[in-house]
């Protein structure tokens, strides 16, 4: 199977070069040609396999140039050997008579990025050798805050990478700094840099692009590599939960076999809910995907009516990790609804680059909205569907996942569409703590990793492990560089 850009589909790459390469050099983004279908048996069959066993499964097709048993080994290492706290690594809670939770943060950092990033690492090194790739990746990240410390923990001590993370110094919270702060492995780097997380995403685009920095580090040995969201390694991992998540309701009898299901899912940059449209393409009985946004609602703005638009005041909301205003994923979903017209999806991203607007033609902008239903929810609400989702239902959900029940709420009541619906949480709510306890109406909040024991104590939840022994580690000093400097960090890193 072969890879096109979305803004080439002359440019054909295999997985291992899709991986390795991250974006294509036009600017576009990797997508298979086609999309592999499920043969029919295929989710009976997966009813009751391990999720190791669907990564596998579901992987494969996409990836002609691995073995089975490649592969194999990569799942054993993403998912299995207690990573996990739980064995279901994706488990899907029964919230009420017709709504699932899909809960992904069960893994080393508490969020959902770790379901792709505990994966991509091994698609990374197994590209890199399959290319014949003989220097290590320098993996540059720029997070504002749960994806620096997801990528950190994937590619601890995994071999031929090194990985340096940049974050705003006043720009993440007190626990995503120390889980940062706290990062264990023999290849990894953190450092601040002063300034705003524009600040520190520019300054990684400029380290990227600086030919002089790239001669001196192939002597010693060295090439910059991505673990952004638009690499293909993260959103192949990704359509298995989906897929697993309806074998799991087939296998618990929730669903008969060929019945539909909704998902509602809480979006920033398109991938998690491109995802499932992907395993839908696959043969998922899938029905309405459920676009949900926060108050910097660019896509919902952009389904109900086909204009992208991203001049417009940016908000910092409690669900940080969808304060997005250009969603990177969604070229590829205007790639496919555009009839994969890579002359259509130019033109829409060069406008997006010039005027910062596009609009899309009426046929691509009814195909959004046969496939998808779009809302959006502002702070006071996703307080209040956190207090509500815990005092009726008593489940204890994050900002982020808040944010897509109460828009799965709104789109029930004005459409009347009842289908069973997979809700998408991405984080645990202990990464959130002091957000929580007041939307449980919590009026003093402990200071520092004391919210955690805090949030305990008022709901009986236990924490998971890896956040409740952060009070236990001693965080490494904080590396600071001012925002001109950065390439100074990278050379000392890589001395
Ligand atoms: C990254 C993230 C999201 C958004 O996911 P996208 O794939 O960017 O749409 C939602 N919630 C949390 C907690 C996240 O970390």
């Amino acid at each position: 199977m072969y890879y096109v850009s979305t803004r080439n589909k002359g440019m054909k790459k295999l997985a291992a070069e899709a991986i390795a390469q991250g974006l294509s050099r036009d600017g576009g983004l990797f997508t298979p040609e086609v999309f592999p279908k499920l043969s029919p048996n295929a989710l009976e069959t997966m009813r009751e396999m391990s999720y190791q066993q669907r990564a596998v499964y579901v992987m494969k097709p996409f990836l002609d140039d691995f073995t089975v048993s490649e592969l194999t080994a990569y799942a054993k290492r993403a998912y299995g050997d207690n990573k996990f706290d739980v064995k279901e690594v994706a488990p899907v809670r029964q919230v009420d008579d017709t709504t699932y939770c899909l809960e992904l943060w069960h893994g080393p950092t508490c969020a959902f990025k770790d379901m792709a990033l505990q994966m991509l690492p091994h698609l990374l090194t197994g590209s890199l050798s399959k290319n014949s790739e003989d220097k290590t990746a320098c993996i540059l990240v720029a997070t504002s805050g749960d994806t620096g410390k997801a990528a950190l923990e994937g590619f601890r001590d995994v071999d031929k990478t090194r990985i340096l993370v940049f974050y705003p110094k006043d720009g993440v919270s007190d626990i995503q700094e120390l889980q940062m702060l706290t990062q264990q492995g023999e290849n990894v780097g953190i450092c601040a840099v002063e300034g705003n997380f524009d600040d520190a995403q520019s300054g990684v685009k400029r380290l990227f692009s600086d030919e002089k920095l790239r001669d001196v580090l192939a002597e010693r040995g060295y090439f910059f590599s991505s673990a952004n969201s638009i690499n293909w390694g993260r959103v192949l991992p990704q359509i298995v939960y989906y897929v697993s998540a309806y074998c799991d309701l087939l296998r618990d009898e929730k669903i008969q076999r060929g019945e539909k299901v909704n998902v509602c899912v809480p979006t920033g940059n398109f991938g998690d809910i491109l995802a499932a449209y992907y395993a839908r393409e696959m043969g998922v009985p899938i029905g309405k995907l459920i676009c949900a946004s926060n108050q910097n609602k660019v896509l919902t703005d952009f389904i109900r009516t086909g204009i992208y638009d991203r001049n417009r005041t940016f908000y910092n909301t409690i669900s940080p990790s969808m304060d997005i205003l250009i969603s990177s994923n969604l070229e590829r979903m205007i790639f496919e609804f555009a009839e994969r017209s890579d002359g259509e999806v130019r033109s829409y991203m060069t406008q997006l680059a010039n005027q910062g607007r596009y609009e899309v033609s009426d046929s691509v902008r009814a195909r959004f909205q046969q496939n998808f239903a779009a809302g959006f929810c502002d702070d006071t609400q996703t307080k209040e569907t956190i207090a509500k989702l815990w005092n009726e239902n008593h489940y204890l959900v994050d900002p982020h996942s808040a944010v897509a029940f109460h828009v799965l709420e709104e789109y029930r009541r004005e459409s009347g569409d009842e289908t069973p619906t997979i809700v998408v949480s991405t984080a645990s709510p202990f990464k959130f703590c002091a957000d929580v306890l007041d939307a449980l109406g919590e009026k003093e909040i402990a200071q520092g990793t004391a919210v955690i024991d805090q949030l305990t104590e008022k709901t009986g939840v236990p924490a998971p492990a890896p956040l409740a022994a952060l009070k236990h580690f001693k965080p490494r000093d904080a590396k600071v560089t001012a925002k001109e400097a950065m390439e100074t960090a990278v050379l000392d890193f890589l001395k």
